[in-house]
């Protein structure tokens, strides 16, 4: 069945987006190049610092279809990381460097070799942490899951666009934020969100339009007061994260005629101390099929780790991913940008 992306505009696949993101116009075409910027700011090519996180994406089915995903996930969607590729990356993440792993999607919990994955992680002593979109963990399927990953540690970063009703719903589709309110409820009555637990529940922050994401340390105090006071809710971190030219945010920003105004924020707001810390420099990133990408939205443009370095879980090699050259194009300035953006918020 085709993506929602594909029914709406055709942006479906991803050299279609990287053509969009490159020559959409005279205007778009014009806008300097993200590698010579990167270059001004003595940071071409682009180097890893050294891989610590080991971020899987277990498959882009999903529950819900949100406006801004940049996995175009949902429902609908069959690719799925099998056994056989998960034990292979149980193989390559078993090394002191790789400290993280972090499970993405779609809804990671949908794999259907979820609970087995993050038992084998857990033997290992990594630190996992799972992102959930909380609607999941109000189904009847899921429901014991909280109480699963709060036995083994897990740290959970949830997305919640707003801490009002009406922001969430239009983002994420109505009914959302009650849901949510109602999730976060039982993590908190676990332990998660509780300074003395050490469970760990971060929520994340996007913007609902064209526009950058505020600071960050004033919209953690906002959301802290206002989920207090609305609800009795408490967390330990809020991350903001810009949304990137990409995926089903590119299919609205061309939509809404706002695709040039809105690279033009991201390029004035380049800001080299942001460009430092992007998570691709600490960062590998694994397909559900096991090919192997700089970020994930490197993985959405089908971007492969490229120059000499190995492109697929099968063909792991430390070293070689360690001095690999990172794949970069215009979408990178969503991560360059103000005070920078990546999985786990700023980056300055
Ligand atoms: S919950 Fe996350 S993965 Fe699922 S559609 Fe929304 S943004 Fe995409
Ligand atoms: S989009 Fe990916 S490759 Fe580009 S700067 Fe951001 S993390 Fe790095």
């Amino acid at each position: 069945m085709k993506s929602l992306i594909a029914q709406q505009h055709d942006l479906s696949h991803p050299k279609r987006q990287i053509d969009v993101i490159n020559n959409h116009s005279e205007k778009v075409k014009s806008f300097e190049k993200f590698e010579s910027k990167m270059e001004e700011a003595g940071l071409y090519p682009l180097k890893p610092t050294g891989i610590e996180i080991f971020q899987i994406n277990v498959g882009y089915m999903c529950n819900m279809t949100c406006k801004h995903c940049h996995v175009d996930a949902g429902p609908d969607r069959e690719e799925i990381m099998t056994h056989e590729t998960l034990e292979q990356c149980l193989e390559a993440l078993d090394h002191p460097e790789i400290k993280t792993v972090d499970l993405t999607g779609g809804a990671p919990e949908m794999n259907p070799h979820f609970r087995w994955f993050v038992d084998e992680v857990s033997k290992l002593g990594k630190e996992i942490i799972v992102r959930s979109n909380l609607t999941i963990l109000d189904t009847r399927k899921f429901e014991d899951l909280p109480q699963f990953m709060a036995d083994r540690g897990v740290e959970i970063t949830c997305s919640l666009p707003f801490y009002s009703k009406r922001r969430t719903d239009a983002q994420r589709g109505e009914g959302t934020y009650d849901k949510s309110m109602k999730v976060l409820k039982v993590l908190n009555e676990i332990g998660y969100g509780k300074e003395e637990t050490g469970l760990l529940l971060n929520l994340v922050y996007n913007p609902v339009g064209a526009f950058l994401p505020p600071d960050q340390g004033s919209l953690k105090q906002q959301y802290k007061d206002r989920l207090w006071s609305d609800h009795g809710i408490v967390f330990n971190d809020l991350f903001t994260i810009t949304n990137l030219p990409i995926s089903r945010y590119l299919n609205f920003l061309v939509m809404s005629g706002n695709l040039e105004e809105y690279m033009e924020k991201l390029i004035t707001s380049f800001n080299p101390g942001a460009a430092q810390g992007v998570m691709c420099r600490n960062t590998i990133s694994i397909g559900w099929d096991g090919s192997l990408y700089d970020c994930d939205f490197n993985q959405m443009l089908q971007m492969k780790t490229n120059h000499g370095a190995p492109s697929h879980i099968s063909e792991w090699n430390l070293e070689k991913l360690n001095s690999r050259e990172i794949i970069l194009n215009q979408h990178c300035y969503g991560c360059t940008a103000g005070a920078g953006s990546s999985c786990g918020g700023a980056t300055t």
